[in-house]
């Protein structure tokens, strides 16, 4: 029997893994070993009734007791605290999914490599925060990393049976989000609210607001170049608003393989469950006639700078991305309280990367990851500053 992980069960894509294990024959069919989650106690604690789990981990000491009570007599350990959840990761499962939001998902996915399993990656922050330290610890164990990310999962099945070395171009796309076509003017007043309904994709929260803002477009570039080791100028992104085609890969025959799908995690999920084999997965299937056109625009780089600030973290390497993702994560907890406005966030992530830049700290190899979690603080610091200066800037 095939024994499983889930971390960050309770989230988006967590909902979406959980779906397909109870269709795929749930506890007769896999042994669940951890689950976690962080706030929502009375779904963790269904989940891991439904699925025989061994431990359910929250991620936070205060919502324990109410995990123990919701699992009083399932004879299902419970534990709390981000240290329970790296431990959780430290027990062998043969497949892991990594789908805790932000960089708390880094810690348990690098534990999880180490017993030479799958990791089925969600967690693009992880890989945009130590992007080589992912791939060396995967390498070292003899770990096999998949890509859940849409576009990352449509690149990796581009690739399947062909020579990287023919590979002229990688094309990501991006649906544009709710404010595709808002002026600069209009772009000024936008609210949390209006920026979490993304126009076709059900996702967390975080990374709906980062897809309005395309910095989820960005941490997804620089996905691309350290989970495939393309140079910077052969990846693209287009503006696609169907969000049908998630991406393309030239070859230097002139030939494109695209891949089409509906917009449901699903897939990329089931992708990487059943890989190397196809298994059915029961997502809707596409209608081409009724689908009828799709289109594609280049995404405008003066309202959505944040591509151009990937730009520059690819370019820079090094701890750029440590401090590129934890000073977004930093500009949207700013943006969710109505501390920032939307097109504060980006100047708060370039300020902390030009402050950080001139202090000679961003273009260290990251090696260890102390590194790249004394580097993560560091930029938490002064992106924080950066939001109250900000702030009395008004
Ligand atoms: P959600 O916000 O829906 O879920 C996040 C999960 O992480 C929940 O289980 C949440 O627990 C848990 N969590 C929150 N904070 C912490 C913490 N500090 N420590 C441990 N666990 C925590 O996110 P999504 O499912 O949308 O996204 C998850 C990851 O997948 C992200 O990295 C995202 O970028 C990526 N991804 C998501 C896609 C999507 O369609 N949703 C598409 C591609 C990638 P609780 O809910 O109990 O509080
Ligand atoms: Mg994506």
């Amino acid at each position: 029997m095939r024994s499983i992980s889930i971390f960050g069960a309770t989230g988006s894509i967590g909902e979406s893994t959980f779906d397909l294990i109870m269709r795929g024959g749930g506890p007769e069919a896999y042994r669940t070993v951890a689950l976690t989650g962080a706030r929502n106690i009375p779904r963790l604690a269904q989940m891991a009734r439904a699925l025989n789990a061994e431990l359910a981990v929250t991620a936070h000491e205060d919502c324990l007791p109410a995990l123990r009570d919701a699992l009083a007599g399932s004879g299902i350990e419970c534990a709390a605290g981000a240290n329970a959840i790296a431990e959780a990761a430290d027990r062998p499962a043969d497949w892991v999914m990594s789908a805790i939001v932000g960089a708390a998902g880094l810690v348990p996915g690098l534990r999880a490599l180490r017993h030479g399993g799958t990791l089925a990656l969600a967690n693009k922050e992880s890989l945009v925060t130590a992007g080589p330290l992912l791939l060396a610890t995967a390498a070292r164990y003899g770990a096999t990393l998949l890509p859940v990310d849409s576009e990352h999962s449509a690149v990796f099945q581009a690739l399947v049976g062909e020579d990287k070395s023919a590979v002229e171009r990688v094309i990501i796309t991006a649906s544009g989000g709710p404010f595709r076509s808002f002026t600069m003017e209009q772009m000024q007043s936008i609210t949390p609210a209006q920026a979490m309904k993304h126009p076709n994709w059900s996702m967390g929260q975080r990374i709906s607001i980062d897809s309005a803002s395309m910095f989820n477009k960005a941490l997804e570039l620089i996905e691309t170049r350290e989970f495939f080791g393309f140079d910077p100028d052969q990846i693209e992104v287009i503006t696609h608003p169907q969000s049908i085609i998630h991406a393309l890969v030239g070859f230097c025959d002139g030939g494109i393989m695209a891949h089409l799908g509906p917009a449901d995690m699903r897939h990329a999920i089931g992708f990487a469950l059943h890989w190397p084999h196809r298994g059915d997965v029961p997502v809707e299937r596409l209608d081409l006639a009724r689908l009828a056109s799709l289109e594609f625009e280049a995404p405008d780089p003066v309202r959505f700078p944040a591509l151009r600030l990937a730009r520059d973290v690819m370019a820079m390497r090094g701890l750029s991305g440590a401090a590129f993702n934890a000073a977004k994560e930093i500009a949207l907890d700013g943006f969710i309280a109505g501390d920032l406005s939307f097109l504060g966030m980006a100047e708060v992530v370039e300020t902390t990367l030009s402050q950080l830049s001139r202090q000679n700290s961003l273009q260290i190899d990251a090696t260890t990851l102390e590194d790249v979690l004394n580097m993560d603080h560091l930029a938490r610091e002064t992106a924080a500053d950066a939001v109250k200066s900000w702030q009395q800037g008004r």
